[in-house]
């Protein structure tokens, strides 16, 4: 299998304050990895540093080799529900157009071909039935799904996801996870910021706990071995112990 996303000795820091340190780790097309760790651990900054979205200390991100860049087209990422301005007035075909620009270009308004894309997308989403609605209208689980189907529209190779089931239905959840499934069999590189431990199991093949440095990369089952978990909620577990809470 081909490495699809290859990160090297990634420092972060927000106003002097260093959010990630020395983070390293490859990802291989064809499989979903979920990015776990405690609240603050630097998950969301290190799928924002992979998309240069924000700028970083030291260190250098790669896809299939190339730098960020040339690769943005085969990018397609998912923010997370409370970064959307759901109120801004546009309805969710539209939304899902979107996703069909950077093969457009700039100077070409999409037309039939993107249209008829656009609703397929959105079919696998179960969504096209809202396709004239307003995207504030929606449900937080059927938001989800539009923006879901916009990363679709792009026919990216990679989906970076920050936080995908936080405030959605459990029908949603079960869906996104579904076609997430059938995008990695396609052979797509699927990344996910996740905090709901109970469904790692479930959901991924691969996790990269964090910790504001990489704690530990491996399969799922290797990963969630008290031994190892331990490393990175060892202050959550000292906190628990102190409110009387036995873990
Ligand atoms: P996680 O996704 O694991 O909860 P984040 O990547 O959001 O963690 O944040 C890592 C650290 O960086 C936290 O201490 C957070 O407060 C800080 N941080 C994140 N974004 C910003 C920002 N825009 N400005 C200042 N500090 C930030």
């Amino acid at each position: 299998m081909t490495t699809s996303i290859e990160v090297s000795d990634l420092f972060v820091s927000y106003f002097g304050k260093p959010a990630v340190s020395g983070v390293r780790f490859s990802i291989r097309s064809g499989e979903l990895v979920g990015i776990i760790g405690p609240n603050g651990a630097g998950k969301s900054t290190v799928l924002k540093a992979i998309l240069h979205l924000i700028p970083f200390d030291k260190g250098e991100v790669k896809i299939f080799g190339k730098k960020v860049k040339h690769m943005r087209k085969k990018m397609a990422y998912v923010p997370q529900r409370s970064e959307i301005d759901w109120d801004f007035p546009i309805h969710v075909l539209d939304t899902v157009l979107i996703g069909t620009y950077p093969e457009l270009g700039l100077f070409r308004r999409p037309g039939k071909k993107e249209k008829d894309w656009a609703m397929e997308c959105l079919k696998q989403v179960g969504m096209e039935k809202f396709y004239k609605h307003q995207i504030g209208e929606l449900s937080g689980g059927q938001q989800q799904r539009v923006f879901i189907a916009r990363a679709l529209a792009q026919r990216a190779e990679i989906f970076l996801l920050d936080e995908p089931f936080v405030g959605i239905d459990m029908t949603s959840e079960e869906m996104i996870i579904q076609l997430l499934k059938r995008l990695r069999d396609e052979g797509k590189t699927i990344v996910v910021v996740h905090h709901d431990l109970s469904k790692a199991n479930d959901y991924f093949d691969e996790l990269i706990l964090l910790n504001k440095e990489l704690i530990h990369m491996g399969s799922t089952e290797t990963v969630l071995q008290p031994s190892i978990m331990l490393k990175a909620y060892e202050r959550e577990l000292t906190f628990l112990k102190e409110i009387g809470v036995e873990a």
